[in-house]
């Protein structure tokens, strides 16, 4: 069974994984507060000791942190220590083997600071994942992220090496010629970058060497770093322009892992709960929702047995979908869907709305769908006054009552699943405009132009 192969998770029930994590959390709960200035400021504000944490419901009384928080930790840990590892850190500095960063839309790094048994805990958790998708040690990996600190330039080079690959450690500074020119001469087996390269290398192979992308001898593209790869149409433009099979993947240098396996229109497995306790929040009341089959939510997490900065109730602004079905491959371990972020929820009559599990809906149409739509809005903000606008692109030569019966099902699902009735406005397959990044699925303009493209 794949599963067990994979992650030990699999191989032992809910309660006894719910076990499992207590047992490793409590004195994650309190190593952070000892150790870390962070925390324990945080604690104490409120009254909470770490002895007070005797049930999974007390632990909901440690307070999230998000980005924003880590900056500011960071910040104060300038002012107070001279670096900015200070607040959050639990090990001298001189522990570290290693610094990643994230740069963030504000420009402001967030750290991830690594001791040597912490970057053997994210080896564990990559190697999962790459025997997941039958990546063999001393297969040649073409890496084809920037090649820096960011999280998926050194990190993932450590962990691919730690996993025993044969790196071919190309980077995307260089430009798609040079990519191009190493794929071809020494044939690596799988290529790691984010969804639009992958895309615009494909493109560019024709042109810059003679022969189409198939003929590189590519079997897995593995993509990361941005969404887009668990989508659809960008799925079937990458795997048909490679001949080789798309993982998207989430997870470096913290302990939330999970990729595709492959499955058409799969979630990725979630193979780290060992390591990581999952908890979802109502992204405006921040009540905690259930995790079970089908739940959404803004995804927090901590990390455990993690020595450097151990991260806890932290949130990335992640909105996710939980899956407990078991997958075809073989994975009977929990799944998820990263929607988008917290800041892209719409309010429609109080419920929460998400335009990625709306694209989700109408991608499952496909072909009678091209899986691409727009939401459009009369005006900025996330209220809206119903109906909720929605342009979705139909398949090719449907036409009439297909048409009609389309728009029917279309509703009916979309009311079941996210209980929205939109006022749907079907247009013609290429109408609406794609982008090679990401996709903006939220539009503002007046209503009336709604039909449009
Ligand atoms: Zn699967």
């Amino acid at each position: 069974m794949i599963g067990e192969d994979i992650s030990p998770t699999t191989r032992i029930s809910r309660e006894e994984l719910r076990e499992l994590q207590w047992r490793r959390l409590q004195p994650q709960i309190a190593y952070n507060y000892a150790k870390s200035p962070f925390y324990r400021e945080r604690f104490d504000a409120i009254g909470l000791q770490p002895a007070d944490i005797r049930a999974w419901d007390d632990f909901q009384r440690v307070p999230t942190m998000d980005k924003h928080d880590h900056r500011q930790a960071q910040e104060e840990s300038i002012r107070r220590f001279g670096h900015p590892f200070g607040m959050l850190c639990c090990v001298p500095t001189e522990s570290f083997t290693m610094l990643s960063a994230t740069s963030g839309t504000s420009g402001t790094p967030t750290f991830y600071t690594l001791t040597e048994p912490d970057l053997k805990v994210y080896s564990e958790l990559m190697a999962r994942k790459l025997r997941l998708i039958g990546l063999r040690p001393g297969d040649r990996v073409l890496h084809g992220f920037a090649l820096s600190m960011m999280v998926g330039g050194q990190a993932v080079l450590q962990l691919l090496k730690n996993y025993g690959a044969c790196i071919v450690p190309v980077g995307a500074e260089v430009g798609s010629r040079r990519l191009l020119e190493f794929a071809r001469l020494v044939r690596p087996r799988m290529l790691i970058c984010t969804p639009s390269y992958a895309e615009y290398v494909a493109e560019k192979c024709q042109e810059t060497l003679g022969i189409p992308a198939t003929d590189l001898g590519l079997e897995l593209i593995v993509c990361g770093g941005e969404p887009g790869a668990s989508l659809p149409d960008v799925r079937h433009v990458i795997e048909s322009a490679y001949g080789a099979k798309l993982h998207d993947y989430t997870g470096a240098v913290h302990t939330f892992h999970g990729i595709t396996c492959g499955v058409p229109g799969g979630m990725m497995h979630y193979v780290s709960e060992d390591h990581c306790v999952l908890e979802l929040q109502d992204p405006e009341t921040k009540a905690p929702i259930e995790l079970r089959d089908g739940a959404v939510g803004e995804m927090v997490y901590t990390e455990l047995g993690i020595e450097a900065t151990p991260l806890m109730r932290y949130s990335l602004g992640d909105i996710i979908q939980i899956s407990a079905q078991p997958c075809s491959c073989g994975w009977r371990g929990l799944s998820f869907a990263i929607l988008g972020r917290s800041d892209d929820m719409l309010i429609v009559k109080g419920v929460n709305v998400y335009p990625a599990a709306i694209r989700n809906v109408v991608a499952s149409f496909a072909p009678r769908t091209t899986g691409q739509i727009r939401v459009v809005l009369d005006k900025p903000g996330h209220k809206v006054t119903p109906p909720l606008h929605l342009v979705v692109e139909h398949g090719a030569d449907l036409q009439g009552s297909a048409l009609a019966t389309l728009d029917a099902e279309l509703q009916t699902v979309l009311h079941d699943q996210l209980k929205i009735r939109p006022a749907i406005a079907l247009v013609p397959p290429g109408t609406l405009q794609r982008s090679s990044h990401k996709t903006k699925l939220v539009e503002v303009r007046a209503p009336s132009e709604a039909g449009g493209p």
